[in-house]
């Protein structure tokens, strides 16, 4: 068993992580949640400075505005799409026969107009864009969303189903690399604050196919992403639990989002990836949260 293969095993043993028997989908015990909801009061607290407006969405979005943000080009291995019966009262007894007798029973599902939302900010562009021109100076949104990336793995860290919370600066291109700046300055304090072990590095994202090795070494070549790693599952190779993303004017573009003089919207946004920040502090401090280092605790209002 790897490393953390036995981390996962040992949270669901604890009873942190309630088993569904599907690789990367858990349920969240009380003692979790508690930790997961003093995180992220304490992530309002460290933004309250960028007065960001807050958007909340469910975890399906606009299958239309996701084909439109590019995603399918870059990471169709990861999509989850919603599919659901269309049919009459003979296709549902052909269903049911299918399923009686252990056949597919999915073939016949037709796509709705919903997808499972990939990352906490798609959303909110097309939201934003449909205003009308960006008020001068910009806007920055504190946006929290389930997100769904079909990664099925041992590694607990490695969800299918789990919480990104996020702050999106859109602006001037030196409005949002400003932003991108000053929080990853305040990556070390971030990870001091939670007495985790925590080292910022130039990332990539896994784009798909020949071509996708072309785009992560451009994005690299670019500095458009970088990631706070702190070890979750994996002593050796430490786990992304942030990103500090600059998109340029990808989405912009794509969305129609303008700035007062005209010209097209830059963003970036700074990710918290919620269940790992959560299971990092379980790796680093123990499975009891009231035993945990009081400058902890009282980071997290525990
Ligand atoms: P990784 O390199 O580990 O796959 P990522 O680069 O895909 O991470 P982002 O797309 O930047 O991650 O997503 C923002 C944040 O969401 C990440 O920093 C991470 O904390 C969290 N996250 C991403 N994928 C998962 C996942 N499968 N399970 C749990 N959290 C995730
Ligand atoms: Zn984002
Ligand atoms: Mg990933």
């Amino acid at each position: 068993m790897s490393d953390a293969a036995a981390f996962g095993a040992e949270l669901i043993k604890a009873g942190l992580l309630l088993e569904t028997g599907v690789p990367g989908l858990y349920g969240r015990s009380g003692t979790f949640e508690a930790v997961h909801d003093g995180l992220d009061a304490w992530i309002t607290r460290i933004g309250v400075a960028e007065r960001a407006e807050i958007m909340r969405f469910p975890p399906a979005m606009n299958r239309k505005r996701f084909e439109a943000s590019g995603y399918m080009r870059g990471f169709p291995q990861l999509a989850g799409t919603i599919h659901c019966f269309c049919g009459d009262e003979r296709e549902h007894r052909a269903l049911l026969a299918c399923i009686e007798t252990g056949q597919d029973w999915t073939a016949g599902q037709k796509a709705t107009d919903a997808v499972l939302t990939p990352a906490a900010c798609y959303p909110l562009y097309p939201i934003l864009a449909a205003r009308g021109p960006l008020p001068p100076g910009g806007a920055t949104i504190d946006v929290m969303s389930w997100c769904y990336r079909h990664e099925p793995s041992d590694d607990p860290a490695r969800l299918q189903s789990f919480r990104m919370r996020e702050y999106v600066r859109i602006g001037r291109p030196e409005d949002v690399l400003e932003f991108r700046q000053r929080w990853l300055d305040q990556a070390p304090v971030i990870g001091a604050a939670l007495g985790l072990p925590a080292l910022t590095d130039l990332a990539n994202d896994p784009f798909f196919g020949r071509t996708g090795k072309l785009k992560a070494d451009s994005q690299r070549e670019q500095g458009l992403k970088f990631e706070l790693l702190i070890p979750v599952g994996s002593a050796e190779k430490p786990t992304a639990c942030m990103s500090f993303n600059y998109h340029q004017d990808l989405f912009g573009t794509l969305c129609g989002l303008t700035l007062p003089d005209g010209s097209t919207a830059h963003t970036g946004c700074v990710g918290f990836g919620m269940e790992r920040l959560v299971m990092a502090l379980f790796r680093h401090h123990g499975f009891t949260p009231a035993t945990w280092p009081a400058a902890v605790r009282a980071t997290l209002s525990l």
